[in-house]
């Protein structure tokens, strides 16, 4: 149960130039737009018209610049470690690459992979065999109904315990389920005849696959109902519920809680974080009152679901075509080669991940961007210290929380040892379910030990960064910190506006509506006086109100509860990049260059990161689901609300970019 905040919802170099200090490109700008009309669009508008998007993308932005430029370098080094004289996890990470590269072998093996699965659920007869089927098949790194891993203490975050999440949703969402919107319902239907047709491919008949549609759907229906929204699921307070195995039980008396615990090696006694109670009420109610033949139609779409990317082409397309197409608009799929330099990434990410760093990271980038790292949390600092309206207890506390940060940059310095998982390059299938249990064991053996620091819940090649609150640890891969986010040979105010800005977000989430409830040492613990605290939450309503009343087009707004803390993020981040460059200034004027200024340098730099063309589809899937904000209103409702950008542009009250005075937000 991971309660981190990343930058952006993901899962390039542009040509390195070298010489003088690189100023601003112009041809990512717009110049015939007006910079107090649509900064976004006058900062990254020539960007966005020569950029379309590509027929196998949801979207192409300068991120995705970014990961493409990675897949390029991380395709070099799995060529590498697929050729003969390499070992150990290299020859892993190159025979896994190979096996997924093998469409051949692939294709012809068809549904079969699944059978031995589908036998199992096949010989369920009787409801206590169900439930003896749950629990054995958690040791299959299946998780049907509810996730179950490690999470820190919420009381002791330098300890590990056991974690249960809510699962076994299929849709993006629970709201997906009741909605009665016009593209609700046509996401509604797909979904239909895409379950019937992966069931007629796994074997059913067109008449039976249809009936697997509806049961499947009603089945859902029950469990998303019982389900927390994307805003509720935001409060730590109402997802952490801290019980013994027996308060546990209590919630799913008709759950095999020890049948569950001993296939998973959970130790006894061990304190366990149920997230969601209500939805194991809702799962107990479903495991008695449910015929049992519903239950496995369910739990054999859910593998069927799970793993159709993994099998032959014809369960690949459609898997693709309904959360690809549907979902988010892509008309093709991605070559071969990049899905599986993807899921090399994904599945041994450590080993592909350290091959990467030694290669493409420079020693000479960590120590740039460590410094960058002092410098901002300096300034945060003085911000602190200087904010008028925090009390002294208050202050105290949050400088603490400040020192306390642990800021890790590029990669860990303790990579994980594969030598567990077994990989062939003619079964791909197998691969990956070696992987999955044993990335299941690495994951469950923490529980009841003390945390360890060392790792982290993203890759080196990743392009984004997150703050984790309950380790206080704010982590930036080796893949966000090259142009345009860290550039070695730019300019500071780039290198402020850009990764300064990255780094002040994940920082800013520390003091979010979200991260605002741990403590330095990551604990679930108030530490605000009462005043500070309707003070900040003032602050942040203020932010909520701005995205909810902000007009996208076509009648769409952002749910401001829900994107709060990450547009608190941007505009704490920002704010602080901002004084932190002028900090690195010493008071000295900054140059002049390529006709801009310095603090005009530092804003287009900010705007920059968030160049994007994005399909309609897909940004109403992240409207629904994602906690962040469009890029395009990550730059203008932030800039709106600072008058050091108003001042470095020369916009006036009344222009687009200007928020009334009053109404403008300021979190310290
Ligand atoms: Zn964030």
């Amino acid at each position: 149960m991971k309660r981190i905040s990343v930058l952006l919802a993901l899962s390039a170099l542009c040509a390195a130039q070298t010489g003088t200090k690189k100023g601003v490109e112009r041809a990512m700008l717009d110049p015939t737009c007006k910079a107090c009309d649509d900064f976004y669009r006058y900062a990254t508008g020539g960007w966005t018209d020569k950029n379309p998007i590509p027929a196998d993308r949801s979207s192409w932005a300068t991120f995705t610049e970014l990961a493409e430029a990675n897949l390029e370098r991380e395709k070099t080094i799995l060529d590498a470690s697929s050729a003969a004289g390499a070992t150990g996890d290299q020859k892993r990470l190159g025979d896994l690459f190979q096996g997924c590269m093998n469409t051949e072998a692939i294709d012809a093996a068809g549904v079969k992979p699944l059978q031995a699965l589908f036998s199992r659920i096949d010989a369920i007869s009787t409801r206590q065999d169900l439930v003896a089927t749950l629990s054995s098949l958690q040791s299959d790194a299946i998780s049907p109904v509810f996730g179950i891993g490690s999470t820190p203490d919420p009381d002791d975050a330098g300890q590990i315990i056991a974690g249960i999440d809510a699962g076994g949703l299929s849709l993006p969402d629970r709201d997906y389920y009741f909605r009665d919107d016009a593209a609700t319902k046509k996401i509604r239907d797909a979904f239909l005849l895409h379950v019937a047709k992966l069931s007629e491919l796994a074997g059913q008949t067109p008449s039976a696959a249809a009936a697997t549609a509806t049961t499947v759907f009603d089945f859902e229906s029950a469990l998303a109902q019982a389900t927390l929204t994307r805003v509720q699921r935001r409060d730590p307070y109402l997802t952490t519920h801290k019980m013994s195995f027996a308060q546990t039980k209590e919630l799913a008396p008709d759950y095999d809680w020890a049948g569950t615990f001993g296939v998973l090696n959970i130790p006894n006694g061990v304190a366990i974080d149920v997230s969601q109670p209500d939805f194991m009420r809702a799962m107990n109610k479903q495991l008695v009152s449910v015929p049992v033949e519903t239950w496995k139609t369910w739990l054999k779409w859910r593998l069927l679901s799970g793993r159709a990317p993994s099998l032959s082409a014809a369960f690949r397309d459609e898997s693709f075509h309904f959360n690809s197409t549907v979902l988010n608009g892509v008309a093709q799929q991605q070559p071969r080669w990049k899905q599986c330099a993807d899921v090399a990434n994904t599945t041994l990410g450590d080993a592909l991940g350290r091959l990467y760093v030694d290669k493409y990271f420079p020693a000479e980038s960590r120590r740039r961007v460590q410094e960058l790292v002092t410098n901002m949390r300096a300034a945060l600092g003085d911000q602190l210290k200087a904010s008028d309206w925090l009390e002294a207890e208050t202050r105290k506390n949050a400088v603490a929380k400040l020192e306390a940060f642990d800021a890790r940059v590029g990669s860990t310095v303790k990579w994980r040892d594969y030598s567990n998982v077994q990989v062939s390059r003619d079964n791909y299938f197998a691969a990956l379910e070696s992987a999955s249990r044993a990335g299941r064991a690495f994951n469950l053996a923490k529980i009841g030990k003390p945390v360890d620091t060392t790792q982290w819940a993203m890759t080196p090649p990743t392009v984004n960064a997150y703050y984790d609150p309950q380790r206080n640890s704010i982590t930036f891969p080796a893949g966000i910190l090259q142009p345009p986010f860290f550039d070695a040979n730019a300019d500071d105010a780039n290198n402020y506006g850009a990764v300064g800005a990255v780094i002040g977000h994940e920082m800013g989430h520390g003091f979010d509506d979200q991260g605002a409830k741990y403590d330095a040492a990551g604990n679930l613990k108030d530490w605000w006086t009462a005043q500070d605290k309707a003070n900040f939450e003032k602050r942040a309503a203020c932010v909520t109100e701005q995205f909810e009343t902000t007009d996208m087009g076509g009648g769409q707004h952002h749910n401001g509860k829900l994107v709060t803390g990450e547009a608190m993020g941007d505009l704490g981040g920002l704010t602080l990049a901002y004084k932190a460059y002028h900090k690195s200034l010493g008071g000295k004027a900054a140059p002049v260059i390529d006709g801009f200024t310095g603090d005009q340098r530092f804003f287009l730099a900010f705007a920059r990161v968030w160049a994007t063309n994005m399909r309609e589809e897909r940004a109403r899937t992240l409207l629904a689901t994602d906690p962040h904000p469009m890029a395009k209103y990550r730059v203008l409702l932030t800039l709106q609300n600072m008058p050091e950008f108003h001042a470095a542009f020369g916009c006036k009250p009344g222009d687009a970019m200007v928020r009334p005075v009053a109404k403008q937000c300021k979190l310290w």
